[in-house]
């Protein structure tokens, strides 16, 4: 039975994807380089953490998934592959799906919370590189319990 919801963001926290990141003026990610450096997405390296959700993965009281920002491109879907994931995955669907980070997180959650097979959870962990992500995150969901995971990239 699945006791446990544990929600892992990607880049900064599975995966290291600093060296196509750069931050914008405005103290956020530059999107447009973010977008035009996308094709380099397999030279992104595994992060300590992704151990620990591998091994989650085989525990059947735990559910552990990624939800990301990014586009889950054929490139992820290869990294993944190569990695050992074989998680759920939240993600930003196109360009056009200009949802907030937090907000597409918690909507693609919410869509597996109404299963009949997660109606026995009792804690939603949530880890993040991005503290207003997890901050928000955490709010929304009264059981939760959140890990701040520091990054270079969590902006
Ligand atoms: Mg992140």
């Amino acid at each position: 039975m699945i006791k446990q919801l544990h929600i892992f963001d990607f880049d900064g926290t599975l995966a290291d994807s600093s060296h196509r990141y750069k931050l914008a003026d405005n103290g956020k990610i530059d999107l447009a380089h973010w977008i035009a450096n996308e094709d380099k997405t397999h030279l992104d390296t595994p992060l300590p953490l992704l151990a620990d959700f591998i091994d989650m993965q085989s525990n059947p009281s735990i559910f552990p998934l990624i939800a990301t920002a990014r586009i889950w491109c054929q490139q992820s879907v290869e990294w993944a592959l190569r990695y050992g994931v074989t998680a759920h995955v939240i993600a930003r669907k196109n360009r056009n799906d200009c949802r907030g980070g937090a907000a597409l997180k918690i909507q693609g959650v919410n869509r597996l919370l109404n299963l009949k097979q997660f109606q026995h959870i009792t804690e939603i962990h949530v880890w993040e590189d991005n503290a207003d992500y997890l901050a928000e995150i955490c709010e929304y969901y009264s059981n939760s319990v959140g890990h701040f995971i520091p990054s270079n990239q969590g902006f």
